[in-house]
């Protein structure tokens, strides 16, 4: 398996190092022969090449088997004809990632405030309120005058289609219940539409049970009672806030891994963004890179049936519990190492498996 890897800006370069000796470790650990080959995308791209990502980088992640894409500073890159490009959705455009699938769990040895909870929010990763991927050239958000601006959300059937299929297979490997999160009341049409299609998809699972609940109201509800939800699926700018709600509920916005995937690539990618204000300071957590890698080397599993690579995303999960309840982690998930240190402790139970 070759993985492209772009440790990205802010807080990527150190929390990347880490997962990169993870991904290491696990490859001669079980067995898995990955190429890791090293490249640039972010401030690191613009300087050297005047772009933050490039057409030669893009095909360069096709040619591989998955992307490890670091944080990137997206709030500086404001003018994309200066080459500053918003990298994550590069990737998402141009691989055509549908499908960000985001975990968010509670761990042993850590103070659940709300009490115990496993859940994965999966947000539409393509369209939606992201004004940068809804048309095909030009924006899709619109100065109309100094003072007036418009921003079109964009909601086709075919992508509520994939990303609900996607949240009920998933249903179906875990404790079959998928919630449908949405504004339908308010965008009645766009909403309308992702509400039916969810459902519509659902009655291919008839095993798993269906609820929704309005977006608003989700956010009260997930904080009084996270153990409510198991699958929750929804549009794009919801799913970005809800599911950093939902890792800060799991202890820390640093536990947020996720994976962005589509019928023929995939990129893990932490949740979080650069976190400027504790870059280069060795306190970030490395985790949510760490378990991005992970569910990266299980869809490759899937993909290719081989349990080699389900088996090694297992072990770092599973170190990754016994790690924070060890406290051999960072500050922000009640452990008291820095990132490289907990990067240590990692490797040393993970070749120790
Ligand atoms: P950006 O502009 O790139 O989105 P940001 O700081 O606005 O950066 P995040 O990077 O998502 O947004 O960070 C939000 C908060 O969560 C910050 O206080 C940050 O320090 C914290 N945070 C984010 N990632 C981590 C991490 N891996 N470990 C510890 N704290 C983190």
């Amino acid at each position: 398996m070759k993985i492209i890897v772009l440790p990205g800006d802010g807080i990527g370069p150190e929390t990347m190092a880490v997962a990169v000796d993870v991904l290491q470790a696990a490859s001669e650990r079980f067995g898995l022969g990955l190429q890791l080959d090293f490249d640039v995308a972010g401030h690191d791209s613009l300087k050297q090449h005047g772009a933050t990502v490039t057409p030669a980088l893009l095909d360069k992640v096709k040619a591989a088997d998955g992307l490890m894409l670091g944080p990137m500073a997206t709030f500086e890159f404001k003018d994309a004809s200066r080459g500053e490009i918003n990298p994550s959705m590069w990737f998402r455009k141009h691989l055509d990632l549908h499908a960000n699938i985001r975990p968010a769990r509670t761990y042993p040895g850590m103070q659940a405030r709300l009490g115990e909870f496993d859940l994965v929010v999966v947000r539409e990763n393509t369209e939606g309120f992201y004004a940068d991927r809804n048309v095909e050239s030009g924006g899709s958000e619109m100065l109309i005058t100094p003072d007036v601006v418009v921003s079109l959300r964009r909601i086709t059937r075919l992508c509520c289609e994939r990303i609900a299929r996607s949240a009920f297979e998933l249903a179906m490997t875990r404790k079959k219940h998928v919630t449908i999160v949405h504004k339908a009341n308010v965008l009645k049409l766009g909403d309308g539409m992702f509400i039916d299609t969810c459902r519509e998809v659902g009655k291919a699972f008839p095993e798993v049970t269906i609820d929704d609940v309005i977006v608003d109201a989700m956010m009260a509800h997930v904080v009084r009672a996270p153990q409510r939800y198991d699958v929750i699926v929804t549009t794009n700018m919801f799913g970005d806030i809800l599911s950093d709600l939902t890792a800060e509920l799991s202890g820390s916005l640093g536990l947020g891994g996720s994976l962005n995937a589509g019928r023929d690539y995939a990129m893990g990618q932490a949740a979080h963004g650069s976190a400027p204000d504790i870059a280069g300071q060795n306190i970030a957590n490395p985790a949510s890179l760490i378990l991005s890698a992970a569910m990266l080397l299980n869809w490759h599993g899937n993909k290719r049936g081989d349990a080699r690579f389900q088996q090694a995303a297992a072990a770092i999960e599973a170190t990754l519990a016994d790690t924070i309840a060890a406290h051999e982690c960072t500050r922000d998930v009640g452990g008291t190492l820095g990132t490289r240190e907990a990067g240590a402790a990692f490797l040393k139970r993970l070749t120790a498996r």
